[in-house]
């Protein structure tokens, strides 16, 4: 599984770096980066859960090249 932010959509609010600190990161601009180019098994559920949380819908993952 892999992990995208749309930057243009982040509006920085940090729920994903709170939900899952693993996968995603402030950068100094202020706005989410993902910080794996893959999501470890034991944490794809923290990943989804952030990506549902995120209020701008910002945050789009993958299975196999399969947007889920
Ligand atoms: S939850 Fe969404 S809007 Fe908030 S920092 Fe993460 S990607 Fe950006």
């Amino acid at each position: 599984m892999n992990s995208v932010i749309l930057r243009e959509l982040c509006n920085g609010c940090g729920v994903c770096a709170k939900t899952c600190s693993e996968v995603f990161m402030m950068d100094l601009q202020g706005k989410a980066i993902v910080k794996v180019t893959t999501v470890l098994q034991d944490v794809e559920k923290k990943c989804l859960e952030a990506a549902n949380q995120c209020p701008t819908k910002a945050i789009e993952v993958y299975r196999k090249g399969k947007r889920i």
